[in-house]
């Protein structure tokens, strides 16, 4: 591990000009960023601890739903408006990590996590993500867990996080402060498709901060559910995943949000899906059509040809465990 300053800013301002010069990276939880600096992923100069900022906190109002950004994992999962409201969002966080790492990780942290792709943490191998130019082992090599969406020659890698499955989903929006002000993006906005450029994951200007994430308010939230599929049943990454919300009433479905983890690299919204189960009924047969049209667009390799059939299922599974509440 490369040695590295450990310092906390005076505010918002004194944080942000901290964390934007060359070198500094933030943490948060850590959870994911200490295990990169044991293993020499990342070596960064100077840590940037957030943890004296006011950034916590869990609001809920007529409006939708206000999570900040160093909200803990564990207590959003467990806070009884999201059980209510926003089922989806508990059990993401619940089916992403144990009871340990969901005390400290935070929403912020959760969101910015790097990919699990084993070539990107093993300094050995090529990866164009951590190393610009080397190459992606994982293309001609191991490639059962990465993506079938959003992949390119140089990087398949999938996209970690649960949360922000669930969040795409929702339509949720990131709130960031930088250099220059404050501004908002969709969650759907904030990470990137590799491209040629691997290393490049999210719209983040340097220096900025996550401040807080909202999820607006809709008949769909409470009729929302997220299945996991995963090769263990737990202290595991997802195979597929989906996160499913509908509105439903008088048997047709009024309004849907469906998004697929495991398989994108970035969390991958579904908008055909959503625009064939409008106007269905909410029947067996829609939810398994749903769930053959998820992956219309799937690009599989190789070893991961079988993620297609697995999402199919999945999302026409959370299909049917959220419709069935009727
Ligand atoms: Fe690196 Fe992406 Fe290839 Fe994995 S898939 S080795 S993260 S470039």
């Amino acid at each position: 591990m490369q040695p590295f300053t450990l310092e906390q800013g005076r505010g918002i301002t004194d944080t942000i000009a901290r964390g934007r010069a060359p070198g500094a990276d933030y943490i948060a939880g850590g959870t994911d960023l200490m295990q990169l600096l044991k293993d020499d992923v990342r070596r960064p100069s100077a840590l940037i601890d957030l943890e004296g900022l006011d950034l916590g906190g869990i609001l809920v109002t007529a409006q939708g739903l206000r999570l900040g950004a160093m909200a803990r994992m564990g207590e959003v999962a467990d806070h009884p408006a999201v059980l209510r409201d926003y089922p989806v969002i508990s059990e993401a966080l619940l089916a992403s990590a144990a009871p340990q790492i969901r005390n400290l990780g935070t929403i912020g942290g959760n969101l910015l996590q790097r990919t699990r792709c084993t070539y990107f943490r093993d300094t050995a191998s090529p990866c164009n993500k951590r190393a610009p130019g080397t190459g992606c082992a994982a293309i001609e090599g191991n490639h059962r867990t990465h993506a079938i969406f959003g992949g390119s020659r140089h990087c398949i890698a999938t996209h970690a996080s649960d949360l922000a499955v669930a969040l795409a989903a929702l339509d949720a929006t990131v709130h960031l402060h930088g250099p220059n002000g404050e501004r908002d993006l969709k969650v759907t906005e904030l990470h990137l498709v590799p491209s040629d450029h691997p290393d490049i994951e999210t719209m983040l200007h340097p220096g900025e901060l996550i401040l807080a994430v909202t999820v607006p308010a809709g008949a769909w939230t409470r009729r929302s559910h997220y299945l996991k599929v995963r090769d263990r049943a737990s202290f595991e990454f997802a195979l597929t995943s989906a996160a499913v919300a509908l509105d439903i009433q008088g048997g047709t479905i009024r309004a849907a949000r469906v998004a697929a983890g495991g398989v994108g690299t970035k969390p991958w919204r579904l908008p055909a899906v959503e625009q064939a189960l409008v106007g269905a009924p909410a029947t067996a047969d829609t939810w398994a059509r749903a769930g053959q049209l998820s992956t219309a667009e799937a690009s599989p390799l190789t070893e991961n040809r079988f993620k297609v059939r697995l999402l199919q299922n999945t999302v026409a599974c959370a299909l049917e465990q959220a419709g069935g509440q009727t």
